[in-house]
């Protein structure tokens, strides 16, 4: 992972990018670093806000030979890696809010974004996008919920060694996940950063909005729920957002 790395002053968005030189001829681990996202992209067709120079906008590129229904459970190694990364370069505690926000005190550091682009013959690559708040003194007034790792430590990070760290973490457990198939070789490790597990939750899901109690995650990345009736409800990672009761958490 990164060995070779596509650097850009400025771009529309990394993981637009990320595709375009997948379908070309960007190989697996490939990255697009970028100082500033004009056109940078959420979940769900949202923007992910990109500030000049004091964040971590990347994407890699993926190869990997799995079943489609597999691919939205890199979103979960991604995000896992990541909140290792930002523990052990920064010693913050983070934390992961299921699916795929990076949280420090309750408030949004990193989010991933996972693209894919299939045809007849199956998955041709996957993009994964990660977007991280590193040295940001503050955030866009339009994101109330969001911080930088700098807002929460009062110090300043050098990103290459955030996104070393990350790309190391990242190519030991992409390894280890396209061997085993599914997340329960460190699916304990990501409960026990999971914030909104055990918890009762609010689901946004297209128009509707519900509340239901956080059980479980499975060993394919779903949240386990039961709602106020009292019946499961098995929710899939990219349909919905979650929030806490009270707040985003
Ligand atoms: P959600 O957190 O609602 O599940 P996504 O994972 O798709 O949504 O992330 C997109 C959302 O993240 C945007 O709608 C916006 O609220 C928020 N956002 C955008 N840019 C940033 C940023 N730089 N830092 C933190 N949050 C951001």
């Amino acid at each position: 992972m990164g060995r070779v790395i596509e650097y850009h002053d400025e771009i529309d968005s990394t993981n637009i990018r990320a595709k375009k030189w997948a379908k070309e001829n960007g190989k697996e681990g490939n990255v697009v670093l970028a100082e500033y996202q004009s056109a940078g992209k959420g979940r769900l067709g949202r923007e992910w806000l990109s500030p000049k120079g004091n964040g971590i906008w990347m994407s890699i590129i993926l190869k990997p030979q799995l079943e489609t229904n597999k691919i939205p459970q890199l979103t979960l190694v991604a995000g896992f890696c990541m909140c290792k990364a930002i523990r052990s370069i920064t010693g913050l505690d983070a934390k992961i809010k299921w699916p795929n926000d990076i949280i420090v005190n309750n408030k949004k550091v990193c989010g991933v974004l996972t693209e894919m682009n299939i045809n007849a013959q199956g998955i041709q690559n996957v993009v994964v996008g990660v977007g991280v708040n590193v040295n940001n003194e503050r955030l866009d007034h339009r994101l109330p919920h969001a911080t930088s790792l700098a807002l929460e430590s009062g110090k300043n990070y050098d990103r290459e060694a955030i996104i070393e760290e990350f790309l190391t973490v990242f190519e030991e457990h992409y390894e280890k996940y396209k061997e085993k198939k599914d997340l329960s070789f460190f699916l304990e490790a990501y409960k026990a950063y999971c914030v909104n597990l055990n918890k009762e939750i609010k689901i946004l899901k297209e128009n509707k909005e519900y509340i239901a109690y956080a059980e479980e995650i499975g060993t394919d990345g779903t949240l386990i729920v039961k709602n106020l009736e009292g019946n499961r409800e098995t929710i899939f990672t990219g349909e919905v957002s979650v929030r806490g009761l009270y707040g985003y958490v």
